[in-house]
């Protein structure tokens, strides 16, 4: 039972937009609707039928893929400077049709607006940093050779051809188009399967790239299962970015390493926060309630567990659950709401199934703890468990959803150890006044983005540092200039002179010995 309840917005939403405007961005699939299968997209706040989309084929792949390498030779032609001009028109629309990103993400996913506007924000620092960027990380590199001078040697980066893209349904911009723009600024062709609970947002958001000056068909979207879409664009293209569970995961990058193909994949997570006796305790708590319930928790670098140095864990606590208490969950696509609903019954499902087990062994849910059918099918009050123990689920599966446990700890090294106790390495937050001290400790959690004296922001937003998982988290890197090199081929290019020609070479194997023992003593010496 929760000792407190989360504040409610009552309104029925009036979803935005409406059917007609649906059934326009459908027909930018890659797929017939005439022979297709209809794909129901429903709305998680109603629960209602929000339009179609065509169920895709594998035939559907095949000929997106075609069509894609088709334009894509002239386009790998294309200078950086063109590419970046069109990141730099694509993030002004974005900006501009905000309103309409934001409630068709809210619509199809069913989070709050303030969550949906980190997808935008998030867009937008995107396109920000590849247009700045793109021109260096692609530039030809003259590197050393063994013979400086005499042979002359260039690093160059090539596109993979036709990069796959399975994305998730958390982050339907973020995490589809988002990390399509370092494949295509790095001169790829895209084909991108989003989740088929979240196909609109991707095709506006696609829709909007072309508009700023992307050449028709070099970016595809292809609705449809993952295990008919998903593994054509896994057997078909010629790279693979993966956002998604673990386990499907593993699977995605055996068949791309079959194939000798490379894939990155970014998975789950069950997110540590360490908190510090030292700390400002009203700062700790706004950040643990944002960093644990934005997206209503559904979000890969949410925290689930939170570590608390002994001496202020009961005020930590108590002031915690009031702060969580305090939120309101509500549907309506305005600012009014902080939480919004989970996205299907079976995240439902997972989340309420954690938490009667842990009450079943002994946990108190201090916060939330209940389902909020009064709002929408999915609602869930965002909740924080006390006394959770290892035999519980929650303890060490991830939940995804809006809920967290609190344990003590007697030192941080011994939150440090259990932070890291987890097969997951996704991200981490640490909050701390002696911010030094924070850094230190950071350095020891094995995660691939940790924060200090933040949930996840501060490290997501840091556009030119990579984020991606160690351990089950995941394979690879997105952001940062691995985000986009990951995408191209290194390819070195050598030119050697005729004079290292007549320096190198000897009538005898022993001469021509001698002679590079003599050379290889001088560069020994040269500055380059
Ligand atoms: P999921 O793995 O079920 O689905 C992800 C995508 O893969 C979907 O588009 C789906 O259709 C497709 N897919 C499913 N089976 C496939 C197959 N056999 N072959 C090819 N494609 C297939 O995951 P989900 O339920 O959509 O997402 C929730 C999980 O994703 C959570 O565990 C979460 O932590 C993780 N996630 C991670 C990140 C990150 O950046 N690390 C971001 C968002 C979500």
């Amino acid at each position: 039972m929760s000792e407190t309840s989360t504040t409610t917005d009552p309104t029925t939403p009036d979803l935005k937009p409406g059917r007609r405007e649906l059934d326009r961005l459908a027909g930018l699939v890659r797929a017939p609707r005439e022979g297709r299968r209809p794909l129901e997209v429903r709305s998680p706040l109603t629960g209602e039928v929000l339009g179609v989309v065509p169920e895709g084929t594998r035939e559907d792949v095949e000929a997106a893929v075609a069509s894609a390498r088709a334009v894509q030779a002239a386009w790998a032609r294309t200078s950086t400077r063109e590419r970046a001009g069109i990141l730099g028109r694509y993030q002004t629309l974005v900006l501009d049709h905000q309103d309409e990103l934001l409630d068709l993400l809210q619509a199809e996913n069913g989070k709050a607006r303030g969550s949906a506007f980190e997808e935008v924000a998030d867009t937008v620092l995107n396109c920000q940093y590849y247009a700045r960027n793109v021109g260096k990380f692609l530039r030809d590199k003259p590197r050393r050779t063994a013979l400086p001078g005499l042979v002359r040697a260039w690093e160059r980066h090539v596109p993979k051809g036709v990069v796959g893209l399975i994305a998730p349904w958390n982050y339907p911009l973020a995490l589809s188009i988002g990390d399509g723009l370092p494949a295509l600024m790095a001169g790829n062709a895209l084909v991108l399967k989003p989740d088929s609970q979240t196909p609109y947002t991707t095709l506006r958001a696609f829709e909007l790239l072309e508009e700023a000056g992307l050449p028709r068909g070099l970016a595809q979207v292809v609705t449809g299962p993952g295990s008919v879409v998903g593994q054509a664009i896994i057997e078909l293209t010629d790279y693979v970015m993966f956002t998604g569970s673990t386990a499907t995961g593993r699977r995605v990058a055996a068949q791309a390493g079959e194939r000798l193909i490379g894939c990155s994949a970014e998975l789950g997570g069950k997110n540590p926060m360490i908190i510090a006796a030292d700390v400002d305790l009203d700062r700790a708590v706004r950040g643990a309630v944002a960093a644990c319930f934005s997206n209503t928790g559904q979000l890969c670098i949410s925290i689930e567990r939170i570590y608390v140095e002994r001496p202020i864990v009961e005020e930590f606590t108590a002031r915690f659950a009031d702060a969580v208490s305090a939120l309101r969950l509500g549907g309506g696509q305005d600012y009014d709401s902080d939480v919004g609903s989970l996205i299907s019954q079976d995240q439902l499902d997972k989340i309420t199934a954690h938490i009667a087990d842990a009450e079943a062994k002994g946990a108190k849910a201090v916060a939330g703890g209940h389902a909020r059918p009064d709002l929408g099918p999915f609602f869930h009050e965002p909740t924080v468990l006390t006394g959770v123990t290892p035999d519980m689920d929650v303890h060490s599966d991830e939940t995804f959803g809006p809920l967290v446990s609190i344990y003590p700890v007697d030192t941080l090294d011994e939150a440090v150890d259990r932070a890291n106790d987890t097969d997951y390495g996704l991200n981490a937050s640490i909050y701390i006044d002696d911010v030094r001290r924070g850094r230190r400790l950071a350095e020891r959690v094995m995660a691939g983005t940790v924060n200090v004296n933040d949930g996840y922001q501060s490290a997501w937003a840091a556009t030119g540092s990579p984020m991606g998982g160690m351990k089950a988290s995941g394979l690879g890197r997105r952001h940062g200039r691995e985000g986009l090199l990951k995408y191209t081929e290194s390819q070195t290019i050598a030119v050697r002179s005729a004079l290292a020609e007549k320096l190198q070479g000897g009538d005898t194997p022993a001469e021509t010995a001698s002679r590079l023992t003599a050379l290889l003593r001088s560069a020994k010496h040269l500055p380059f």
